[in-house]
């Protein structure tokens, strides 16, 4: 059995500059970190690995610069990690990411047996594109069933059985066999720290495998911007009306210019 995860470097700040020319995020100088509701998938499959023992990839596509992610992953405890990395890749939208994704997993499935069982964990959304789409396009690529918003997974042989947050306060239980992919949000667990052996590994002897189009055997018509269906038009802040007002003084101070505010400006 393999558990893939699916790991997306992201900037790690709210605010991120916009090159108007390109209308991409510009991340150089900007603090990267994994997603952080991947970093709630890589949790779950460790835990899923304490128990069941199978084996943990992590899988990313990215620049170069997302090696780091990955890294932090083998020190957290996944067993291999792969990032697809490919000048070809670059400007993908969604469904050109799942494409890239499905195709590594296909690779690694067929390299080891093409009957063996797999699982694979998303997180429900990453927080700079936050379109949340990538997981369930990976499913469809796959042909595989996919399950979102799960909150607690029972692994066996060849099924699994997961409670699905749905709505606001109703859990779904849904049983489905294997491969299936699952996405994860972030209230289902607290990822661990890598311990220092692990982080010693991680930099010491474990490596992260890189795979390029050729790799993977991709055809150009479907990977980065050539198989990319949406086109970002423009990326923009929206422009700030209204100045915060700061109102100082003791609490009634206070109390009193909040309700004078709230009366000049009838809502109340
Ligand atoms: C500001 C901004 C706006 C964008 N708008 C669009 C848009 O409208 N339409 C569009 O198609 N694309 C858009 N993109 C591009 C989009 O971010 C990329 O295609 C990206 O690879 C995946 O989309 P996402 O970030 O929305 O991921 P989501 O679908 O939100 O990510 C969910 C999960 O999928 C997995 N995942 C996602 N990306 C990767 C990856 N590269 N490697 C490994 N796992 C991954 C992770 O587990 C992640 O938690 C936008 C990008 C930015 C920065």
């Amino acid at each position: 059995m393999i558990i893939f995860v699916c790991i997306k470097q992201v900037p790690g700040v709210s605010e991120v500059k916009i090159d108007p020319k390109t209308n991409t995020l510009v991340r150089e100088g900007v603090l990267s970190i994994i997603n952080p509701n991947d970093r709630n998938a890589l949790e779950l499959a460790l835990i899923l690995k304490e128990k069941y023992k199978p084996e943990v990839i992590a899988l990313s596509m990215g620049p170069p610069q997302a090696e780091e992610v990955l890294r932090e992953a083998l020190a957290m405890g996944v067993d291999k990690c792969f990032l697809l990395s490919d000048r070809a890749f670059a400007g993908a939208d969604t469904l050109a990411t799942s494409h890239t994704l499905a195709l590594a997993i296909k690779k690694v499935i067929n390299e080891a047996d093409p009957d063996e069982k797999y699982l694979i964990i998303c997180g429900a959304q990453a927080i700079d594109g936050d379109t949340g789409q990538v997981p369930p396009e990976l499913a469809e690529e796959l042909r595989i069933p996919q399950i979102t918003y799960v909150q607690n997974i029972e692994l066996s042989e060849d099924k699994i059985v997961v409670e699905r947050k749905f709505r606001a306060t109703e859990i779904v239980v849904i049983e489905t066999k294997l491969p299936a992919l699952i996405s994860v949000l972030i209230d289902i667990n607290k990822p661990r720290y890598p311990s220092m052996a692990g982080i010693m590994k991680a930099y010491d002897n474990a490596n992260v495998v890189y795979l390029d189009s050729n790799a993977l055997n991709a055809d150009n018509s479907k990977i980065g911007l050539n198989g990319s269906m949406t086109e970002v038009k423009k990326i923009f802040f929206p422009e700030r009306k209204v100045n915060p007002i700061m109102l100082e003084g003791s609490t009634e101070d206070i109390a009193k210019k909040l309700c004078q505010y709230l009366k000049d400006d009838k809502i109340f």
